[in-house]
C-alpha cells in the first residue's frame, strides 16, 4: 500500500508535542499569555466589518510589508512573507537545494525543523555537533564540513533554541567567507536584542528570519517574514504557495506589528522573571546562561524523561531535548509552580521567590 511513498518520508519522525489540557505549557517557547483584550477586539472588528471570507486574501499584503520594514529598517522589497517561518524554511530549501544541489547544514542540538524539511525533500542534513560546554563550534569544522558535504545553506538559530545561547562574532565571519547561504533565525530577537540585520547591505548570501510566533503573541495565527536583500527577498517570494496568509493572519499582524511597542513594552519584565527562575532552579539543576525567554537545563542523576513525565502530573510541562531540559518562562504563576513542582518531584524543600 505505501510502497508509492518515498522511503525517507516513511522514516520521518513527525514534529510532535504532546498536550495535557490545562496544564502550564512551559514546551514550546511562546509567550505565557494572550494578545491584549484591545487588540483581539479591534481583530474581531476587522473581521466583521472588513474581511470578505469569498474572496482571496491580497496576494502581497503591502501594509504588512511596510511595517516590518518599517520595525526592521529596511524596505519592503527586502521582505518575504511566510505561513509562520517554517514555511520560509521550506521556500529556502527548495529554492536552493531541491534536485541534488547541495546539502543543508545545521548545529545540534537546534531547531528540529531543519533536518526535517531537509528530510522530506530527501535534501542531505549535516549537524554539525555543538560544545557542552558553551554550546559553540570551531570556526574550522564548520569550514570543512561545508568543502566536504557539499553544503549549500546553513541554518543557525541565533540565540539557539534549545540552548538559548547566541552565535560567537568568529562564527559569524567565518560564515560570511564561506561560499553558502546563511539563514540566521533570529525567532528569539526581540528578547536577545541581538541581530544581524545590519549586515544584510554588505552580505548577498545572508537571510534572517523572524516569526510573530513568540514576543508577537501570533503562534496560532503562523506568520514568519525573511528579510534579505531584495533579490533574494524576490526569489523566495516566488516559491511561496500564493495565498499563504489567511486575511485574518494578515490582519493580526498588520496589527500586531503597527502596535508593536505595548507588547514589546512587557519584555523586560518577562526576562526579569527569566532570571529569577534561574535563580531559584540553579541549587538543583545545571543551568546555561540564557539569552532569551526560555533556558537550558539538565539534572545529575537523574532520567530526563522520568523528571518530564514526573512534572507534567504535577501540571508543568517542559521539554525534553537534546540531552536536555528546555524550559520557557511562564507566567509568575505558572512559573512559582514549576519551581514548587521540581521541588515535590526532587524531593526537595520549596523556595519561593
Ligand atoms: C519558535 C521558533 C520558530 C517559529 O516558527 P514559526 O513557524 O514562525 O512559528 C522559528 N525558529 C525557531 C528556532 C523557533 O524556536
Amino acid at each position: 500500500m505505501l510502497e508509492l511513498f518515498r522511503p525517507e518520508v516513511q522514516a520521518l519522525v513527525a514534529y510532535h508535542t504532546p498536550a495535557v489540557p490545562g496544564a502550564d505549557k512551559l514546551n514550546e517557547n511562546e509567550w505565557p499569555t494572550d494578545l491584549p483584550d484591545a487588540f483581539k477586539q479591534k481583530l474581531a472588528q476587522t473581521l466583521e466589518q472588513e474581511i470578505l471570507a469569498n474572496r482571496y486574501p491580497p496576494a502581497n499584503p503591502e501594509r504588512l510589508k511596510a511595517g516590518i520594514a518599517d520595525y526592521c529598517g529596511v524596505t519592503s522589497s527586502q521582505v518575504a512573507l511566510g505561513n509562520g517561518s517554517d514555511e520560509l524554511i521550506r521556500a529556502i530549501i527548495t529554492a536552493t537545494c531541491v534536485g541534488g544541489q547541495g546539502a543543508v547544514l545545521s548545529a545540534e542540538p537546534t531547531f528540529s525543523m531543519y533536518r526535517i524539511l531537509a528530510e522530506t525533500f530527501g535534501v542531505p542534513y549535516v549537524g554539525l555537533e555543538r560544545r557542552e560546554s558553551d554550546f559553540g563550534f570551531e570556526p574550522d569544522t564548520l569550514r570543512d564540513a561545508v568543502r566536504k558535504h557539499n553544503v549549500r545553506v546553513v541554518f543557525l538559530a541565533n540565540p539557539n533554541s534549545p540552548t538559548a545561547t547566541l552565535l560567537s562574532e568568529q562564527i559569524l565571519e567565518t560564515l560570511r567567507s564561506l561560499p553558502v547561504i546563511t539563514v540566521l533565525d533570529e525567532a528569539y530577537f526581540e528578547f536577545s536584542g541581538f541581530t544581524s540585520v545590519p549586515l544584510i547591505g554588505t552580505w548577498p548570501n545572508l537571510i534572517i528570519l523572524r516569526t510573530f510566533s513568540k514576543a508577537f503573541r501570533l503562534a496560532s495565527f503562523r506568520v514568519g517574514y525573511a528579510i534579505a536583500q531584495s533579490e533574494v527577498a524576490q526569489l523566495l517570494e516566488k516559491v511561496r504557495l500564493p495565498y499563504n496568509l489567511s486575511a485574518v493572519t494578515q490582519a493580526a499582524a498588520t496589527l500586531v506589528i503597527e502596535n508593536r511597542d505595548v507588547l514589546l513594552a512587557e519584555v523586560p519584565a518577562l526576562l526579569q522573571e527569566r532570571d529569577r527562575l534561574i535563580e531559584s532552579l540553579s541549587p538543583w539543576l545545571r543551568i546555561w546562561p540564557s539569552t532569551t525567554n526560555f533556558f537550558y537545563a539538565r539534572c545529575p542523576n537523574w532520567d530526563l524523561e522520568t523528571l518530564r513525565l514526573a512534572l507534567a502530573e504535577q501540571g508543568s510541562l517542559i521539554r525534553v531535548t537534546g540531552g536536555g531540559m528546555r524550559i520557557s518562562v511562564g507566567t509568575p504563576e505558572q512559573n512559582q509552580r514549576l519551581i514548587d513542582n521540581f521541588a515535590r518531584v526532587l524531593g526537595k524543600t520549596s523556595l519561593s521567590y
